[in-house]
């Protein structure tokens, strides 16, 4: 594949650019400030044409084919920008599971940041195991009553909407009696408890409580029974490679770190150097293969395996080359030990893999 741009991908990066000389740096903040500007950026990227770019242009995208997102995501890490908001799971889940009536009234706002939204999955006895969620979704009249607890919810402190797995059906086998919805987080029976993360910030994620919380039935996300499949969506997207552009931000990382390094080259910067181009060129072999019409399926547990060696080499040699002293550094390293198990964890990573690329006995 020729990886050089088009003329049409050429001139969408020098637009690009020319707008990110004039934005990128305010938004270029860390930690908890971070968090409180991401939805007036994603609204921003949107709002300039630079969000939701592969997506279909009847719910705010532009129909552009896969490679601008990895455009996107060099020129950000480039400009010192955050990341693109990271909610495609949830277009794609919504968008492949919803009714249209549903897909119209929720993609736009999703996804020009108008609405914001969290995934409620996981819980305190449920993570790897989320066909045990016992999250309740019982039936009164037009609407579903909601009982359980939601746990690791990220962006849950500034959410509208929360797409939500809960179980409507406990006799039925446990993969098949849980069901998907959306459900506002502004209501009464909610409650959002935040949660602090090893890296200091605490506007990132929260645990939120459902006690008689309401739902109408007409909010849910295919028929009941069906949210197992809209979970096997949500997460074979989370790890798909669109969401491994972070290929870009690793490198520059890298070439940072080697810039403040002097003397001897740590091996673990040297080490996270081959991670990051291996991961860059993964993602474009990737992305021509989409290109070709390939469809990746357990491949994306394979590449969320690779963007997690990578992210963590990174952080190994951000701890290498600033210590403990350096915030910035501190904090890339503190992060890269939630990549492990953000997304579904390694181990389990390694038993799809396995099980279903290698062919292994379960
Ligand atoms: C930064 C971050 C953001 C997140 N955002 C969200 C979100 O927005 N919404 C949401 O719903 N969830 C979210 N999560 C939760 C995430 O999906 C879970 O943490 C993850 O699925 C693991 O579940 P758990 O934490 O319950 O760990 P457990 O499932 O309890 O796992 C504990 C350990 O046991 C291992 N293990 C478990 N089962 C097996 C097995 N069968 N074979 C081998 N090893 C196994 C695991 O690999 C792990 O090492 C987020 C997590 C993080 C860290």
């Amino acid at each position: 594949m020729d990886f050089r741009d088009s003329p049409e991908e050429a001139a969408f990066r020098v637009e690009l650019r020319a707008w990110l000389t004039g934005n990128a740096e305010q938004f270029a903040v860390t930690g908890d400030d971070y968090w409180r500007k991401a939805g007036e950026w994603h609204r921003a990227l949107h709002g300039a044409g630079f969000f939701g770019v592969t997506w279909p242009e009847e719910y705010g995208g532009r129909n552009l084919p896969p490679v601008y997102d990895v455009i996107l995501d060099e020129e950000l890490a480039l400009a010192g920008a955050p990341p693109r908001p990271s909610l495609g799971y949830l277009v794609h889940g919504l968008g492949r599971h919803g009714s249209p009536e549903l897909a119209r009234r929720f993609l736009p706002g999703m996804i020009d940041g108008t609405e914001r939204w969290c995934q409620g999955f996981s819980e305190p006895g449920a993570g790897s195991d989320l066909a045990s969620l016992t999250t309740t979704a019982v039936r009164d009249g037009d609407d579903y009553v909601l009982h359980g607890h939601k746990i690791w919810t990220s962006y849950s402190d500034v959410a509208d909407w929360c797409l939500l797995l809960a179980r409507t059906d406990p006799d039925a086998p446990r993969h098949k009696g849980i069901s998907a919805f959306i459900v506002t987080m502004h209501q009464p029976g909610i409650e959002q408890r935040p949660l602090k993360m090893i890296n200091g910030v605490t506007t990132e994620f929260g645990q939120v409580l459902f006690d008689g919380a309401r739902v109408p039935a007409d909010q849910m996300v295919g028929s009941p029974g069906e949210g197992w499949r809209l979970a096997m969506t949500v997460v074979g997207h989370e790890r798909e490679p669109s969401t491994l552009g972070y290929a870009a931000r690793y490198g520059k990382l890298v070439r940072q770190m080697a810039g403040q390094t002097t003397g001897r080259v740590p091996e673990e910067l040297a080490w996270a150097a081959v991670q990051a181009e291996m991961l860059r060129l993964h993602v474009r072999r990737r992305l021509s293969e989409q290109l070709d019409g390939v469809v990746h399926g357990s491949d994306g547990s394979l590449d969320k395996l690779l963007m997690t060696w990578t992210e963590q080499s990174v952080g190994h040699a951000a701890l290498a080359v600033g210590g403990v002293k350096d915030p910035e550094l501190l904090s890339a390293y503190l992060y890269s030990r939630a990549q492990s198990v953000m997304g579904g964890t390694s181990q389990i990573q390694k038993n799809i893999i396995a099980g279903r690329i290698l062919g292994l006995g379960a």
